[in-house]
């Protein structure tokens, strides 16, 4: 099967009502390390020589400075497939709530290891509604040098409102989705969806 289509797959998985918490688990873990490769594209990497056991040759690495940062709470599901991916990765937490009224976010946790212009930061997220709290993790990341094109923002599903919101905030950011949806809903849920993510991947539904 081919990537895309097993993206599809996943995706169609994690959007049945009827999927298992295992189900849904499974299928996060998947698509998520589907994703991580794909955010692989816009790390940096460095030319270094290697012996084979033949001849020196020119090999590359990824930037060892990369940074992984989960949007808590629903970002979490997607850290383990992201550390299998980069084993080597710090990780830096924003706990972000949705004033259910406001719909706006609130930053209640932040733990984020020194940064510099020479990260590379991979932000967390699973569903990219408003973009609400995805601009202010990327505000916090930017006030600390990092340069956009240094920060990839990764979510399974976007909104259209939420993906301009994203580039508005950060125009150069790398940005890497499995798929973008039609439209928000009233209580800015992204339509046709997952529903509440963390409520599924938890079990707290
Ligand atoms: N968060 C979710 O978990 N689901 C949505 O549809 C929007 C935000």
């Amino acid at each position: 099967m081919e990537v895309r289509a097993m993206k599809k797959s996943l995706l169609t998985t994690l959007r049945d009502k009827h999927t298992s918490i295992h189900q849904f688990r499974q299928a996060t873990e998947k698509i998520s390390f589907l994703l991580a490769g794909e955010a692989g594209d816009y790390i940096k990497e460095k030319i270094i020589s290697v012996e084979t056991p033949l001849e020196e040759g020119e090999g590359k690495l990824l930037n060892e400075d990369i940074v992984i940062i989960p949007i808590l709470r629903a970002g979490l599901a997607m850290l383990p497939a992201f550390l299998r991916f980069y084993p080597d990765a710090s990780v830096g937490f924003f706990g972000m709530r949705r004033d259910e009224e406001t719909k706006l976010p609130h930053l209640y946790y932040q733990n984020i290891p020194p940064l510099s212009p020479d990260h590379n930061v991979i932000i967390i997220d699973p569903m990219i509604a408003t973009g609400g709290s995805g601009a202010l993790a990327l505000e916090k990341v930017l006030s600390k040098n990092v340069p956009d094109s240094n920060i990839v923002y990764v979510g399974i599903i976007g909104a259209p409102e939420g993906i301009e919101k994203i580039k508005q905030t950060a125009p150069n950011i790398n940005l890497v989705v499995a798929q973008v949806d039609e439209r928000l809903n009233q209580d800015a849920f992204i339509i046709p969806g997952i529903g509440d993510f963390g409520d599924r991947y938890f079990g707290t539904e």
